[in-house]
């Protein structure tokens, strides 16, 4: 025969479970939070899968394509630091050791008619200091970007391209791009220097700065 509970008891077992699912429901909309929060990142308007760490697993299918520049077509213009969607542009350069000389007078570090060589911000040719330089032996200079800092106005690339051997040169930073359907850079190019190429070769030289294409 079952017993009557006493008015309090029952009152306190509604209070645990009214608890335990306030609880729950909490639990569940924070996971909830946390699962949106690592979709935001891809499933905002025009976001690219570039198959890093964070994003795997998110379900979105890869891009069939990704937009990238030329670097042979590319004429240095400074619209790729200006015309990105992104308030810091998605295009940066990037440097290739191998093609490097090594310069004591680096075209792409130094302002032109520079008279001393040195780290002096005035002497510098990049407009948000983002060439660093390391002494290596005499004569010889690591140069490197900080892609950070780089915004991808190409001067360092045009310097180099004149009178270096053409190591620096812009590319889409592909983790940094939106992958937008239409890159108002592309739309803005005068050199025709962007298209649409496989997510599984998205940069157009190689390691050794020599063309893919
Ligand atoms: S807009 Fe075209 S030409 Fe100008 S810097 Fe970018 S890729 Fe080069
Ligand atoms: S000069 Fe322009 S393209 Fe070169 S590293 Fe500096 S910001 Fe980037
Ligand atoms: S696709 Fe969009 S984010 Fe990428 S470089 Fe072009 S404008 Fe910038």
């Amino acid at each position: 025969m079952s017993e009557q509970r006493p008015e309090s008891v029952s009152r306190r077992h509604w209070l645990r479970a009214t608890l335990r699912a306030a609880a729950l429901a909490a639990l569940g909309g924070f996971v909830g939070a946390m699962v949106q929060r690592g979709r935001r990142l891809c499933t905002k308007p025009g976001s690219a899968c570039v198959g890093c760490e964070e994003r795997a697993g998110c379900g979105l299918p890869p891009r069939a394509t990704v937009w990238q520049l030329d670097p042979e077509k590319c004429i240095q213009c400074g619209k790729c630091a200006t015309h990105c969607v992104l308030d810091h542009s998605a295009v940066r350069c990037f440097h290739s050791h191998a093609r490097c000389g090594y310069c004591k007078l680096c075209f792409g570090y130094f302002e032109p008619g520079t008279a001393m060589l040195t780290e002096a911000a005035e002497n510098q040719l990049c407009p948000t200091g983002a060439i660093h330089r390391n002494f290596v032996e005499a004569p010889y200079y690591e140069y490197v970007i900080e892609e950070d800092l780089c915004v991808g106005c190409g001067k360092c690339v045009r310097g180099c391209n004149m009178f270096g051997n053409g190591s620096l040169y812009l590319q889409v930073h592909q983790k940094i791009c939106l992958n937008c359907n239409e890159c108002s850079i592309a739309k803005a190019c005068p050199a025709d220097a962007f298209s649409r190429v496989s997510p599984t070769e998205p940069y157009l030289r190689n390691a050794d700065g020599s063309s893919k294409t």
